[in-house]
């Protein structure tokens, strides 16, 4: 805030101005009355001294008394507003002047306007002996008003002076007032409005400067206290309400993350039970086939291998008959056991359906996958089921059949390697479900021709998919 712009420093410029103003035209108003005061004065007084000099001027005009004539005008120009005082006789001649020096009053140019200016009076005298009555003489007297010019001047400048001097106190009186009442109060509330912060929640609120009055500043101070004390409630609410949303936030983020994951953890056991065989906990025919899938194409592109065999348990029926259908679970249990014994990581023995079992070889030519056949064959011959204090025996027939490399073809008859060439250019080929097939016939023969033996598919058929799979060989 710039001092100049406070409001006691408009109150001084103002009240100066006013105060000026005023006191000129009290000057004025007095100048005026002094004026017609000074110059009623000086109008009687002269007119007294010339009519009390006229007798005196008589006897001197009738006795021709020079003596007494300077005594008469000495006496008049004490006064100091008479200049000259002449006596003349009746035939004009000049009986007798007096003047006052030159140069003992200045006369200025204002005695020339005021009071009349520079007058010359003319009296007759008269012989109040003689009758009738006779003029003898005249007194002729110059007027000049310069000593109560310059009296008027004096009283002028020290009204104008003493007004003024007045003024200015008055002015001052009255800014230093309103500094006092209503500026440093207001500074103060300003402050104060400055300095305190109602958002901070730390502090207690400060009550605005102590103010004596009970007046507009007092009433500014407690609506300015009241508004901050809102402002603080207010704002006390808001904040509590952001941390409730922010804490509602963070319980609701907390929940969603921990239902995802549960759902993701359900969605994985899911799938794990959608691919998984309850009972031998092995993949299952989605999960196979959806591995072989992949292994064709890779067949397709790169020209890996692949085999798969297809087992099935000999006369399972007979020994569910005879032991019981928990002692024919146990067998699959055990089976499915062995196979994942038996295998390579990369193999994928998967349950079909019932007693039938496959494994997906992915890389392994048709002569490898007789050879793991012939295996497991052996190994499944050999072993036995421990259940209810017996010992199950059991026997399984292989199926096998595959996809060969170029390489592998090679050994095969150059008819059925064009068949396979063909199967691989067919786009729209079942190769899965002509897979299976196959592999299910040498099963088939395995099982005909007496059991707990591997066969190997006979790709001659491959032709006979023709009409069901719309492929050209
Ligand atoms: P084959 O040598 O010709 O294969 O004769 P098989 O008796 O094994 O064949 P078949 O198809 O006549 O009988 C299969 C039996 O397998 C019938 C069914 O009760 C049994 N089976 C299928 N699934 C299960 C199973 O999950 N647990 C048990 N215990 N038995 C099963
Ligand atoms: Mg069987
Ligand atoms: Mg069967």
């Amino acid at each position: 805030m710039k001092l100049g712009s406070t409001i006691a420093a408009r109150q001084l410029k103002y009240s100066l101005f006013l105060a000026v103003a005023l006191g000129l035209l009290i000057v004025a108003i007095r100048g005026y009355q002094d004026y017609y005061w000074l110059d009623g004065v000086y109008q009687q007084g002269n007119q007294r001294l010339i009519s009390s000099s006229v007798p005196v001027a008589t006897q001197v005009l009738a006795k021709h008394d020079l003596e007494l004539a300077e005594v008469m005008a000495r006496g008049m120009l004490n006064n100091r507003s008479i200049a000259r005082v002449t006596l003349t006789n009746a035939d004009d001649g000049i009986f007798y002047e007096l003047k006052r020096p030159a140069g003992e009053i200045p006369i200025s140019r204002w005695a020339e306007k005021m009071f009349a200016g520079l007058q010359t009076i003319t009296v007759p005298v008269r012989d109040p002996d003689r009758q009738p009555v006779t003029t003898i003489g005249e007194m002729v007297v110059d007027l000049n008003p310069q000593v109560y010019v310059d009296a008027y001047m004096t009283r002028l400048s020290w009204s104008f002076l003493a007004t003024m001097v007045l003024a200015a106190v008055m002015a001052m009186a009255f800014a230093m007032m309103s500094y006092f009442i209503f500026s440093r109060p207001v500074i103060r509330l300003g402050n104060y409005i400055v300095n305190a912060d109602p958002t901070d929640e730390s502090r207690p609120l400060q009550m605005p400067p102590e103010h004596r009055h009970d007046d507009e500043v007092q009433l500014l101070g407690s609506v300015t206290v009241g508004l901050f004390g809102m402002i603080r409630q207010q704002l006390g609410q808001l904040r509590k309400a952001r941390d409730e949303l922010q804490n509602a936030n963070i319980t609701l983020e907390e929940r969603v993350k921990q239902r995802t994951q549960e759902l993701n953890e359900a969605m994985s056991k899911l799938e794990v039970l959608a691919s998984t065989d309850p009972l031998t906990e092995l993949p299952n025919r989605r999960a196979y086939l959806a591995r072989l899938d992949e292994a064709i194409s890779i067949w397709r592109r790169r020209d890996t291998p692949v085999s798969v065999i297809l087992l099935d348990i000999d006369r399972f029926k007979a020994l569910n008959d005879t032991y019981g259908h928990q002692a024919g679970d146990a067998v699959l249990v055990a089976l499915a056991e062995m196979l994942r014994k038996a295998l390579r990581a990369i193999d994928l023995p998967a349950r079909m359906g019932g007693e039938e079992f496959a494994v997906l070889l992915p890389g392994e030519e048709l002569e490898g996958a007789m050879i793991l056949a012939e295996r497991l064959r052996k190994e499944l011959e050999k072993s036995s089921v421990d259940f209810g204090g017996s010992k199950l025996n059991f026997t399984s027939s292989f199926g096998v059949s595959g996809l060969p490399s170029s390489a592998g073809m090679a050994a095969l008859d150059p008819e059925v390697a064009k068949q396979f060439d063909a199967l691989r250019k067919a786009e729209r080929a079942d190769i899965s479900g002509i897979l299976y097939s196959l592999a299910d016939q040498a099963l088939y023969k395995a099982k005909e021709e007496g059991r707990n033996r591997c066969r190997l598919a006979d790709f001659k058929s491959l032709s006979e998919f023709k009409e069901v799979f719309p492929f050209d060989v």
